[in-house]
């Protein structure tokens, strides 16, 4: 037996049984338990800690609106209907404790939120912008990953367990969480859409996530995966939980022309119809259009909250590049300022980035990867160059470094 200077004197493990032992004044730990230390530490202080939300104040929706315009440009309806949903969830949230058959009797129901628009439309940008706003735990599950128990892919439980590892496992946190679920529209039943071709049914998936949006008690693996029966789980009530899901929807206007077509013959004469602004059917999505599309009706009904995108055009993509808060622009502004140099663009250095954008169909999402392929070089340079205290983009400069950095590759498919 070794001194007892070699062993952890939490579990006595030798020195050359742990990787690594920490010593102490009067004692040695070993890895193993540090990280088991750690672990009660979680525990405890998921425990412990104050809810910081217990007093939390609701902004009205005119102010909640206002927080969004700093980031998310255009997009005007949508950040309308969103800012009263969360407004009306946070309410409903404060409402003193519902209890049947008293004066305050009117329980009010959850509010959740289906965005339908084009991927790169701002969907997710939208749901984390509230989220980062209210300080509540926010979780982006992918509904692609989740399978009906039994099948290969995740739990929809996992997406609880994500909210919680978003809130440090602070239960009571992420009980009022926001859980922005994407690509909703790749479970649709395949039934009522036959261009859907995934093979686990999309039903059993929306049967499962109806259990989460209709607000229960679920069990929830606080690692994620898939559940197993040794498993500790964490019970999570999602009554308070705002669920915003998304999704493209793609093919979804010919149902909406569809029925709005029948709606307008229905009524008077053809003057409403020619009233519709047929470029855009997406804006009169409606519920009734996304059960058609392979919804079940259960979960429409728990998305009450229905609102749209619109495609970003050009002059949008001019102003995400240099408008919000944390605008592209800044954001590579404050990098060189970090090497003291002042980076400016020029207007049509701008509207080339716009356009390629456009182009290679990237959307918003292209405007980074472009900028980043056109001020590489100067990245690179600069910072060893002290002589150059400013830099500023032309689009001949733009066009010189895209050439040079094989602006095809950022083309999509
Ligand atoms: P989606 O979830 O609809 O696929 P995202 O929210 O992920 O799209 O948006 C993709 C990128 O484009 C994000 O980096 C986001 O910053 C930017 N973006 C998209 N729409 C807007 C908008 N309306 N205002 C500002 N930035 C936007």
């Amino acid at each position: 037996m070794g001194k007892s200077s070699d062993r952890c004197s939490f579990c006595g493990r030798a020195r050359n049984e742990a990787e690594i032992l920490i010593a102490g004044i009067n004692a040695n730990i070993c890895d193993e338990c540090v990280e088991q230390a750690q672990l009660i530490l979680k525990e405890e202080h998921s425990i412990k800690k104050p809810d910081k939300f217990k007093d939390f104040k609701v902004l009205k929706p005119f102010e909640i609106k206002k927080y969004l315009d700093q980031y998310v440009i255009g997009q005007e309806e949508s950040k309308k209907i969103l800012s009263v949903a969360v407004y009306n969830h946070y309410k409903r949230i404060n409402q003193k404790t519902f209890k049947p058959g008293s004066k305050d009797d009117v329980e009010i129901e959850k509010s959740n939120v289906i965005i339908v628009g084009e991927t790169g439309t701002g969907k997710t940008l939208l749901a984390r912008t509230i989220a980062r706003m209210l300080h509540v735990p926010f979780a982006i599950a992918d509904a692609t990953i989740l399978t009906e128990a039994g099948y290969v892919g995740e739990d929809v439980e996992s997406i609880l367990s994500r909210l919680l590892q978003s809130s440090d496992y602070n239960v009571t946190a992420a009980e009022k969480g926001i859980v922005f679920i994407d690509e909703i529209d790749k479970i649709a039943r395949k039934s009522d859409n036959p261009s859907i071709t995934r093979d686990v049914s999309g039903e059993g998936v929306q049967q499962a996530l109806l259990k989460l949006l209709e607000g229960s008690i679920v069990n929830v693996p606080p690692q994620g995966g898939r559940k197993h029966p040794e498993q500790k789980m964490i019970q999570i009530n999602t009554e308070n939980i705002l669920f915003i899901a998304g999704g493209a929807f793609d093919g979804i206007e010919k149902i909406i022309a569809s029925r709005m077509k029948t709606n307008v013959i229905g009524y008077s004469s053809n003057k409403e119809q020619n009233q519709l602004d047929k470029n855009n059917m997406m804006q009169y999505v409606a519920p009734p259009d996304l059960k058609k599309f392979g919804l079940i009706p259960e979960i429409v009904g728990r998305l009450p909250v229905v609102t749209f995108l619109s495609p970003l055009d050009e002059a949008i993509l001019k102003r995400i590049l240099t408008e919000p808060k944390n605008a592209l622009t800044r954001q590579f502004t404050r990098l060189f300022e970090m090497d003291h140099i002042q980076l400016t663009f020029s207007d049509d250095a701008l509207d080339f980035i716009v356009e390629k954008s456009v182009e290679f169909k990237l959307g918003a999402r292209g405007l980074r990867s472009i900028l980043e392929a056109i001020l590489n070089d100067a990245m690179f340079e600069l910072p060893s160059k002290k002589t150059i205290k400013d830099l500023h983009i032309t689009s001949e400069y733009a066009i010189k470094k895209l050439q040079k950095n094989n602006l095809s590759r950022l083309k999509v498919a």
